[in-house]
């Protein structure tokens, strides 16, 4: 049994760094600790390497992402703009 019913993996914390950062490394921590799938082969054993660089156990495959996350808000919306701009542009042509 867990003595932690809020702060999870931040609880080995106590009450340092203040209230604000123990959540914003929960978040981070919670997500680098469940596995996203891998695009290319789709198994759930995406590891982070390094600062927006994530690869692949299984298949070996690198890909960027964001910095604790494999894939941010903001590369979502990113890829939406890309592909709206490419279809305006092939009713363009
Ligand atoms: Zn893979």
């Amino acid at each position: 049994m867990s003595k932690t019913k809020k702060v999870g993996i931040t609880g080995r914390y106590g009450a340092r760094y203040g209230t604000t950062i123990r959540k914003r490394v929960k978040k981070i921590e919670d997500q680098l600790h469940s596995s996203p799938k891998c695009p290319k082969c789709f198994t759930p054993a995406i590891k982070r390497k390094s600062t927006g660089i994530w690869y692949c156990k299984k298949c070996g495959c690198e890909f960027s992402g964001g910095a604790y996350q494999m894939e941010t808000q903001r590369a979502i919306e990113s890829k939406r703009i890309t592909k709206r701009k490419q279809r305006e542009l092939e009713i363009e042509e």
